[in-house]
């Protein structure tokens, strides 16, 4: 019997389950490059479309590990010493979390969790987790690669239409009664000709790309590695060798690469100084990518025209955090990869990762970012150690 520890955010201040505004979700037959979704063996212990990301939701998880005699433990009481992760992690066999609501998997608690062997992201980046003192005590980390891409793409181009047409603050005249149109407009630009580039075409990069170009934008990329010919050609993408390269063109700068030390802090205020003056940035990736300061600097001087995201450092964010406040942001807490449509996804994932863990099959190779002892599958493609 293994102990299985899930970290989940709390459920919705108006009760659970809430009243859902739909009855349904599309099904997702497959992931644009062919992937297949999740495909659990065992039944879903929840209807698509339902909350299951909330500590009461549960991933849908509780008939499956029950029925096969192990334990579920769910909690959203994750950080201070005496938390109930800390102290279910000492013999749990299995962590659960979520970035929206990151349990910090640090060196410090993994040296505590002895019998710790799966370290299950429930959505796409597994930063919260120490990727190399996961490696050193030979924990295997994993995540549901594609499960939510798609939303987050969605997302990103949301905040792109936001941000440059200025629809946040004319919105807010229209709810407090005002017909201001020349406030509304001194800030509205069209999208139409901008120069828009994606610091990272992976999934959700390349997602991104393919949603902006029916706007007639001019389509720029940095990555570590180049994409195909033909997707370049395809998307007349043009490729910058480093960011600096791209942020000196780019009306609409997007940040898309995974959190690891080498990406840590990379949006900071010398990068910020490349940008074009009046630049948007947006940040679906994580908080920590960027220099906190030095963002809110560059909105108060102009040098940013908007900046706008849902990932902040740590999460969930302190109530005085300057983001919340710093002028022309479009800054929500972390939901792009949560929508009920991306839950019903991932949870599956879980599940499909737990039936292979109990049952000694291969996870597959692109929900793997460790394992034995190393980066492994999407993790060696997409992070770094150091
Ligand atoms: P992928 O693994 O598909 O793509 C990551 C990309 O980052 C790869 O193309 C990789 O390039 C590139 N990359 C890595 N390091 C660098 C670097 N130093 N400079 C430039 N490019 C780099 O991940 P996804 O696109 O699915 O997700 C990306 C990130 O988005 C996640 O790691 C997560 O942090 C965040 N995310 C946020 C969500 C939300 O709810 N807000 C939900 C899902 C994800 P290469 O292939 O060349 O190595």
């Amino acid at each position: 019997m293994a102990k299985v520890l899930c970290v989940l955010y709390p459920d919705p201040v108006t009760g659970y389950p809430p009243k859902y505004a739909r009855d349904d979700v599309p099904k997702i037959e497959a992931y644009p490059n062919g992937q297949t979704v999740p495909s659990p063996q065992s039944p879903l212990g929840f209807k698509p479309g339902e909350m299951v990301g909330c500590v009461s939701g549960e991933l849908g998880l509780r008939p499956y590990l029950e029925q096969h005699g192990h334990e579920l433990v769910v909690t959203s009481d994750k950080d201070g010493a005496d938390s109930m992760f800390d102290r279910h992690l000492v013999d749990a066999d299995v962590v659960i979390s979520q970035p929206f609501w990151p349990a910090y998997l640090t060196a410090e608690r993994i040296a505590r969790a002895k019998k710790l062997k799966l370290a299950l992201t429930a959505g796409i980046g597994s930063d919260h987790v120490d990727l190399k003192a996961a490696a050193e005590h030979g924990i295997t980390v994993a995540e549901e690669t594609y499960s939510n891409s798609i939303s987050v793409a969605e997302h990103v181009v949301m905040m792109v239409l936001s941000l440059v047409r200025n629809y946040l603050p004319a919105h807010q005249y229209a709810v407090n009664g005002g017909w201001n149109i020349a406030d509304c407009v001194s800030r509205s630009y069209d999208l139409e000709g901008m120069h828009f580039g994606t610091i990272a075409a992976g999934r959700i990069g390349i997602a991104v790309l393919r949603r902006l170009k029916p706007f007639d934008v001019k389509l720029h990329y940095h990555n570590r590695h180049r994409l195909a010919p033909e997707v370049e050609a395809e998307l007349g993408l043009t490729y910058h060798d480093s960011p600096q390269s791209m942020v000196k063109v780019c009306d609409v700068v997007n940040l898309q690469t995974p959190l690891y030390p080498a990406t840590q802090g990379m949006i900071d205020e010398k990068m910020l100084s490349q940008f074009k003056r009046g630049a948007y940035l947006i940040n679906t990736a994580r908080g920590a990518l960027c220099d906190r300061d030095a963002i809110v600097r560059a909105l108060q001087s102009g040098q940013l025209a908007g900046y706008a995201g849902d990932v902040w450092a740590p999460q969930p964010a302190p109530v005085d955090h300057p983001w919340r406040t710093m002028p022309r942001q479009g800054m929500t807490p972390h939901m792009s990869g949560s929508s009920l449509s991306a839950q019903a996804r991932y949870a599956a994932g879980t599940l499909e990762i737990l039936e292979c863990f109990f049952e000694g099959r291969p996870i597959r190779p692109e929900y793997l970012i460790v394992d034995g002892g190393n980066l492994a599958g999407t993790g060696a493609k997409s992070y770094g150690l150091s």
